[in-house]
């Protein structure tokens, strides 16, 4: 065997293993179909930007394992998340709380916000059964209307009504004037962007950018006696159960010759009309400014599309609804059964996972791969 380990993909997961792979003098090969390194956190420098090109990506964690491990690799800024919303031309705050309240029903109490969101949720009875129900008990139905039922219906493709409830549950509801997207003890964004931590992660790897593992598996299986696959799990077994559902996401990225488009990272479009769910102008998660404390004078935004996902394209989200989870079940199975094969990350598991439970869920693996080299 020429590798102690072949890692598939080059994301934060397949990274992690990795790195510690290395530290302890492992030999590693990593196949990446794409033709850059570090999967959906992958960062691209234009005028001076560190643009998100698969999307944002904001970190946040309340694992101060995790955190002290990232910090290891990067410094952290002082980005905080407070996206805004834009509902055919009104401006509230996200996630829900007193502003986002304050705006809409022009009231200053907690005590006012609570007794109309308990008015409008009165008709949901017993426990919510799916995202709509969720959405309104949470929050009412104004909310409900301006700021979630388009946004949702954009973003997954499918009716609040047919959407799992867990998914709405991401977002905080507050009843404070906090307009922190997150409830994380911990946030911020690494200093350089995600390539510098990718780059440490994957250091002294063997590399092979555009190279798709499935198309060659049973050459490159004979490489190392262990493999660590993080593309989707319904792809390594060559479908053959049928293909899981994946939401996929389009950017259309633009340069623009001026300092400061929206005055924000993050702009949501809720309504139903425009195509896109959201425009990211990327200079904001570093301030405005380049690594050396200078202004930069153009802006970049990515308005983001979202459509199903089908073979050919990336795929992004899992959509983790009943009929998907029976199917990925029967994957899971298969997988288990795959002898010296680790599938890990946002793909391989069919888990929406956000960067610090990928991460977190890695070092689970480091540990249990730990003690076995001991055994
Ligand atoms: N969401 C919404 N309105 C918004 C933002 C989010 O209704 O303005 C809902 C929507 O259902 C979305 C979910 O919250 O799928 C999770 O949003 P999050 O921002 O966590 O999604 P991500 O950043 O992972 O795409």
């Amino acid at each position: 065997m020429k590798y102690d380990c072949l890692l598939v993909g080059s994301g934060l997961y397949s990274g992690v293993i990795a790195y510690h792979m290395r530290k302890q003098g492992k030999k590693c090969l990593v196949l990446e179909k794409r033709n850059h390194m570090g999967g959906n956190v992958f960062c691209e420098k234009i005028e001076g930007i560190n643009v998100h090109k698969y999307g944002a990506h904001i970190f946040h964690t309340s694992n101060k394992r995790v955190w002290e491990f990232v910090n290891s690799l990067a410094e952290f800024n002082r980005y905080t998340n407070s996206p805004v919303a834009n509902y055919k031309g009104e401006i509230y705050n996200l996630p829900f709380n007193m502003n986002t309240f304050s705006r809409l029903w022009g009231i200053r109490t907690p005590q006012e916000a609570k007794s109309i969101i308990e008015k409008q949720r009165d008709d949901i009875k017993g426990e919510p059964e799916n995202l709509e129900e969720q959405a309104i008990s949470l929050v009412g139905r104004d909310i409900y209307e301006k700021l979630i039922k388009g946004y949702t219906e954009k973003q997954w493709g499918r009716e609040c009504k047919d959407l799992p409830s867990f998914i709405i549950k991401r977002l905080p509801v507050r009843y404070t004037y906090d307009n922190n997207y997150f409830n994380d003890l911990y946030q911020g964004i690494p200093v350089g962007g995600y390539n510098v931590i990718i780059n440490k992660l994957f250091e002294g790897c063997d590399v092979r950018l555009d190279t798709d593992y499935l198309e060659d598996k049973d050459t490159y299986d004979k490489l190392a006696d262990m493999i660590v696959y993080t593309g989707s799990i319904d792809a390594y077994f060559n479908y053959c159960y049928g293909e899981l559902e994946y939401r996929s996401v389009r950017f259309e990225t633009e340069i623009l010759d001026m300092d400061n488009y929206q005055g924000n990272a993050v702009v949501n479009y809720t309504d139903r009309e425009i195509p896109y769910t959201r425009i990211i102008e990327h200079k904001h998660f570093e301030f405005g400014r380049d690594e050396n404390g200078n202004e930069l004078p153009k802006t970049v935004i990515s308005r983001e599309y979202s459509s199903e996902w089908k073979r050919g394209y990336e795929p992004y989200y899992p959509v983790n609804n009943e009929k998907n989870g029976a199917l990925y079940k029967k994957y899971k199975e298969l997988a288990d059964r795959e002898n010296g094969v680790i599938f890990g990350g946002r793909l391989a598991e069919y888990k929406y996972y956000d960067m610090d439970k990928v991460i977190e869920s890695a070092l689970c693996m480091v540990d249990r791969l730990n003690k076995e080299f001991k055994a």
